[in-house]
């Protein structure tokens, strides 16, 4: 194992116009001239870590929200990607968006910079359950939206969807899936409601309630949208043929990326370490901190984490980035899993079943 160059950008935009009740992320609700200040320090960074990039083949702009900042502020974001960071010709340019806050001209502007994939931030369709989960505004431009990335040839568009909310039922969230799939996106995420210590949400419901209906919401998922092309490919992951996100694929198995802004992780083969998860300490150039532990240990690591995919482990292209193959990392484990059908592994490959997926988390627990 060996320190690599990076070959992906994640950039964290820190804010948001209100804080959802569910929500784990690193966000606020800027003040005054903090939007300016995280675009200069952004510029430093990005000055700072470019050399130890190559040719970028994917980039993702998240949060947050991004679509917050104005359409000039958004330039300047794409601006400065665009100036520091060389791209390959077909490099994957992502970023997430909330519905509500994104317009035609800031879509104008991204687009113009090289955005290739957007991902919408809608969570339900449902009113109730978007007041349950605290979700401001109505998605009451998404068409408009939708209708001028058409018009531009924005073809790859994500929306994001939350299923085992509190108060959900099985038919609120089929119909959230087959909403969505009437817009005709590309790509699919699915995420299961975690109830984060502390967060409003958790202290108004107690989740055990809800964990009963658990694996019919996650069944739905399949069942619906097989319907309308898309497959599973990873736990919360669905896509049409083509269209899973390239950048998380890479992320999942092993490869390098490179974190900027507040709260960002980056990994660079061998060590990860994170942004400040603060805006005032990020601005003021605080260090990250660094996860560094054994080439073996970080080779489970990455053994794992791609377990979480439906394609798991090519073993021969595993060894050849980490060095170990799987069973001298964790031979009986790999035993037990087997045992248990919760992963398939032969001479070539290693990879969760469907049961495997839905238990992932005995998964990792098992192999890091
Ligand atoms: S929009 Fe996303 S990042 Fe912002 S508060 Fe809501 S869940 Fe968190």
């Amino acid at each position: 194992m060996q320190v690599r160059p990076y070959q992906s950008l994640y950039v964290h935009v820190p804010f948001c116009a209100a804080k959802c009740a569910y929500c784990a992320f690193y966000s606020k609700i800027p003040q005054s001239s903090e939007i300016q200040n995280y675009l200069s320090r952004l510029e430093i960074e990005f000055a700072q870590k470019q050399a130890q990039c190559q040719e970028l083949r994917s980039i993702f702009i998240g949060g947050g929200t991004p679509s917050i900042l104005d359409a000039a502020q958004l330039q300047s974001l794409f601006s400065l990607i665009r100036k520091y960071f060389r791209l390959i010709d077909d490099c994957e340019f992502s970023m997430e968006a909330n519905p509500d806050s994104l317009t035609v001209d800031k879509l104008q502007a991204a687009k113009a910079h090289g955005l290739n994939r957007l991902s919408l931030g809608v969570q339900s369709f449902n009113p109730k359950i978007r007041e349950t989960i605290g979700r401001q505004g109505k998605l009451d431009r998404l068409e408009e939206i939708l209708s001028a990335a058409q018009a531009m040839q924005l073809h790859d568009i994500n929306f994001d969807l939350i299923y085992n909310i509190p108060g959900q039922s099985l038919q609120d969230w089929q119909n959230d899936l087959r909403r969505a799939c009437a817009y005709a996106p590309t790509h699919l995420s699915a995420y299961a409601l975690i109830l984060e210590e502390k967060s409003a949400l958790a202290s108004k419901f107690n989740q055990e309630n809800d964990e009963q209906y658990f694996e019919a919401f996650w069944q739905s998922c399949d069942e619906i949208l097989s319907e309308y092309g898309f497959s599973r490919y990873e736990i919360a992951n669905f896509a049409k043929p083509s269209y899973q996100c390239r950048h998380n694929q890479e992320v999942w198995h092993g490869q390098t990326y490179l974190g900027c802004g507040p709260a960002a992780a980056s990994f660079d083969g061998m060590n990860r370490c994170s942004n400040p998860a603060n805006l005032e300490n990020w601005l003021q150039g605080a260090k990250p901190e660094i996860d560094q532990i054994s080439p073996e240990a970080r080779a489970r690591e990455i053994l794992a984490f791609a377990m979480r995919t439906c394609a798991g482990w090519n073993k021969e292209e595993f060894t050849a980035l980490t060095g170990y193959t799987a069973e001298e990392l964790r031979k009986d484990e790999i035993e037990h899993l087997t045992g248990l059908g919760l992963i398939i592994n032969n001479d070539k490959y290693m990879y969760p079943t469907p049961k495997g997926l839905l238990f992932n988390d005995y998964i990792l627990e098992m192999m890091i």
